[in-house]
């Protein structure tokens, strides 16, 4: 690569600076920030299929899906018409409407959970499943796996993944809380384990579990690079119960992303609640939370636990994750086509890194990817320790060779990338093209 192919970013540069002087560091959300891969975000005008375009028409191949909603690509026909529709008849009605029920309908149908809870964000999910684990057990302590990011809610600030294991004051490693503005007195009721530690988890429910409300994890983390889940430690994750406390599946990511009935349903998991978003409102904010009714009934109006939302269960957001919904219902064949291009990618990547004498360890699970820049062999990466043995000035100069060539990849070592059904053997042969270069560049 040369200075002179290198693409003009000058109005996304000119747009970064406007936003810094409005926004706290430019962006409405960290990672978009760039700030552990370094350089300048592109300011993204429009987005089709498996491509973005920024503002200075720079054509990207898209590797991130707004972080994991679009799983159909962008701009989907379907979802375009269903939320242009909805558009017809209002945007926002304060008041229940057909849309809602019928992507709960779909929902609970789908994933087998008995009533379901829509609200706006991932981060709302986790925080009303660990109200409700509270209320409904009448427990404090809630436990959660290091380097696995729930949201933003205070309490699950504790050792967290995604952009906390990146940001501007270098949070890697720091201990519990992981935000400022979280108080240690709130924060100490976030009891933290090693993710994939079976033992770890046994010997904190032995001596704690009658003080915990609930356990919530990623069932395949993608919030600290993906870390798949070994059978002991889902065993150990089984046993949770014995103790009294409530199991949180926290699959927004993972929900209708790795399968309909998302991870645990692959990993033949049951957990007593589970929290979705990302893919359930495709790519309109949206969040949900369900599980047994029981539980679920504490929820009020119809029980004492209490959760609320102006624009919760709105028209357009019903509309567009009901129509993404149908449309991955509808194609059985579609969740082994992901796999297939992201498996593809995988030994093409690991390939190319080798030529170059790069160390590379991949992770992958359905459509979800990391290439760990680390000799660790493939698949035992397995914890958030293990992840940040990687070499992340490495990986950041990979990721600015990628970037060079049109192909946008997660800005951070500590991310999945998601596949989209828009990524055909064109962009997979793009993508490894400019990932031999990248790595070329790198080894030399
Ligand atoms: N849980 C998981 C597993 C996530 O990956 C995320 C976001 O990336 C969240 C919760 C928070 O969702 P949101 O960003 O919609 O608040």
């Amino acid at each position: 690569m040369t200075m002179e192919t290198l693409p003009s970013t000058a109005q996304s540069a000119a747009l970064f600076a406007r936003a810094r002087a409005v926004t706290p560091g430019g962006v409405n959300s960290p990672v978009r920030a760039f700030r552990s891969v370094g350089g300048s975000p592109r300011f993204i005008r429009e987005a089709h299929g498996a491509y973005l375009t920024d503002v200075d028409g720079n054509r990207l191949l898209d590797y991130i899906g707004s972080w994991g909603p679009m799983i159909l690509g962008h701009d989907h026909p379907a979802v375009r018409e269903a939320v242009a529709a909805a558009l017809t008849r209002g945007t926002s009605f304060g008041a229940p409407s057909e849309g809602e029920v019928r992507l709960a309908e779909t929902v609970t149908r789908l994933t087998g959970v008995d009533r379901v809870r829509f609200v706006n964000s991932g981060t709302e999910a986790t925080m009303s499943a660990l109200r409700l684990a509270r209320g409904f057990t009448d427990r404090k302590f809630i436990v959660k796996f290091r380097g696995n990011y729930h949201g933003h809610a205070d309490g699950l600030l504790v050792e967290a993944g995604s952009g906390l294991l990146t940001n501007a004051e270098g949070a890697l490693g720091r201990s519990a809380p992981s935000s400022a503005g979280v108080p240690e007195d709130y924060a100490r009721l976030t009891l933290v384990s090693e993710y994939n530690d079976p033992a770890a988890l046994d010997a904190l429910l032995a001596e704690r579990g009658h003080e915990i409300a609930a356990v919530i994890f990623e069932p395949v983390v993608g919030n600290a690079g993906v870390l798949v889940p070994t059978p002991e430690f889902l065993a150990a994750l089984h046993r949770v119960r014995e103790h009294g406390a409530l199991l949180i599946a926290d699959e927004v990511m993972t929900g209708f992303r790795l399968s309909l009935r998302g991870a645990t349903g692959l990993l033949g998991l049951t957990p007593d609640l589970t929290c979705w978003g990302k893919i359930i409102g495709g790519g309109l904010p949206v969040g949900a939370y369900g599980g047994r009714a029981d539980v679920m009934d504490f929820v009020s109006p119809q029980g004492p636990v209490y959760q609320a939302g102006t624009l919760s269960g709105n028209p357009l957001a019903m509309a567009a994750g009901l129509a993404t919904l149908e449309v991955l219902e509808g194609d059985p064949g579609l969740y082994t086509r992901l796999e297939a291009y992201t498996a593809r990618l995988a030994e093409g990547l690991k390939a190319a890194a080798q030529d170059a004498g790069v160390p590379l360890s991949v992770n992958r699970v359905g459509s979800m990817l990391t290439a760990f820049f680390q000799d660790a062999p493939d698949g035992s990466v397995r914890t958030y320790t293990d992840a940040a043995r990687s070499d992340t000035a490495a990986f950041a100069t990979w990721f600015q060779g990628m970037l060079g060539q049109g192909i946008y990849w997660a800005p951070s070592q500590f991310e999945s990338i998601f596949i989209s059904a828009a990524h055909t053997d064109t962009e997979l042969d793009a993508t490894l093209d400019a990932a031999r270069t990248a790595y070329a560049h790198l080894g030399g």
